[in-house]
């Protein structure tokens, strides 16, 4: 058939195949380079991807991007919902690529894949920073372990460092584990906090406030700007009670207003301030370096448990030895050795 008798359904079915075109490593990380934001979404689905075939080249990417100097900063932004997350990075966003940043939006969220995305996933969050060129916004990916969607999001950050966004910031709901996950791979870490009626420090997850650089009181505006005092001063109190930072960093207690855009600025200034003062005595580099290497050592751990349990002989005689141990026949532990004494002999 000659390419006159296309009907406009087959152009768009072309495009449509460009779209979806394979695009090799070294496009991808141009692309990336480039700060071509659609290249870049790209790259981070395919990181995403649990296909095998795709492991490889998301991998040589990443390589790629991890060789591009960069000078960026990763805020970690936790808070429980309905503190104002969105609203706070939206108005921070706005402001930081007025002031000529790049700004990057990540979110690690371990139930997004029940609820398909409950944060970031709603188009009607961050709109007008989603509409600002020099910002990136990408919902958290899903996965069934919040360890497979923290170490994406991690990955993402490589891509949108080397994409020249400046500024990232990941938000987490602070469902389970997830603010340890997200404190992990961020240089500053920022507790939300609505004030209250006096009783700010109940309900406050365990090792939330040792984890915090800073607790910013949010929605603090109109009649309720006197209880963010108030709260400010518990904060503060509170965080008294913990013993120093080895990076010498007392964390602050500060108030802003997401909505009436204040109190915003500060909080920026001392984020800076703060990586003046880590970059001033080694620990930014020094803390960058260990979080590598924990995330290297996690995940090397994660491999090892993978290899294992896929091994057929591993499911037999693991199904065994839980029938000897449901018998009395056999203590756990020795149970536990037995199996790996047999499946290590197969290797
Ligand atoms: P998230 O669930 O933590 O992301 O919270 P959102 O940003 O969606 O905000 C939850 C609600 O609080 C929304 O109705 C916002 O308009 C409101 N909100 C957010 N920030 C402020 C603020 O600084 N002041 C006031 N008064 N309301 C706010």
């Amino acid at each position: 058939m000659a390419d006159d008798n296309k009907t406009p359904t087959d152009t768009i079915s072309k495009i449509k195949a460009l779209r979806k075109q394979e695009l090799s490593a070294e496009a991808l990380a141009q692309g990336i380079f480039d700060g071509n934001k659609a290249m870049l979404a790209k790259a981070i689905t395919l990181l995403e991807s649990t296909k095998p075939a795709h492991f490889n080249k998301a991998n040589a990417v990443i390589e790629k991007c991890l060789a591009k100097p960069n000078n960026s900063i990763r805020l970690g932004i936790t808070g429980v919902p309905g503190v104002g997350k969105s609203s706070f990075i939206e108005t921070l966003g706005k402001s930081l690529t007025e002031q000529g940043n790049k700004v990057a939006v990540l979110a690690v969220d371990p139930t997004s894949s029940l609820s398909k995305g409950s944060i970031l996933g709603d188009k009607t969050r961050m709109e007008t920073l989603a509409k600002d060129p020099n910002a990136f916004i990408r919902p958290s990916p899903s996965g069934n372990s919040l360890g497979g969607v923290a170490q994406k999001t991690r990955e993402s950050i490589i891509l949108c460092e080397a994409a020249g966004y400046n500024v990232i910031l990941v938000e987490t709901v602070g469902v389970g584990q997830s603010e340890i996950a997200v404190h992990s791979m961020v240089d500053f870490f920022l507790l939300l906090k609505l004030s209250g009626a006096g009783d700010e420090l109940q309900g406050i997850k365990r090792g939330i406030m040792e984890m915090a650089d800073a607790i910013a009181i949010n929605k603090a505006d109109g009649s309720n700007l006197e209880h963010a005092k108030l709260a400010m001063t518990e904060f503060s109190r509170a965080l008294h009670l913990y013993p120093p930072k080895a990076n010498g960093w007392t964390p602050k207690v500060m108030k802003c207003s997401a909505m009436e855009k204040t109190g915003i600025q500060e909080i920026w200034e001392m984020v800076q301030q703060f990586v003046k003062h880590n970059k001033e005595n080694g620990f930014f580099e020094k803390s960058r370096q260990l979080q590598n290497k924990n995330w290297f050592l996690q995940t090397v751990d994660e491999y090892i448990k993978q290899f294992f349990h896929q091994k057929e002989t591993f499911k037999k005689e693991q199904t065994k030895f839980l029938v000897e141990i449901e018998e009395n026949k056999i203590s756990p532990f020795y149970a536990a050795k037995l199996l790996l004494d047999k499946i290590t002999k197969e290797l």
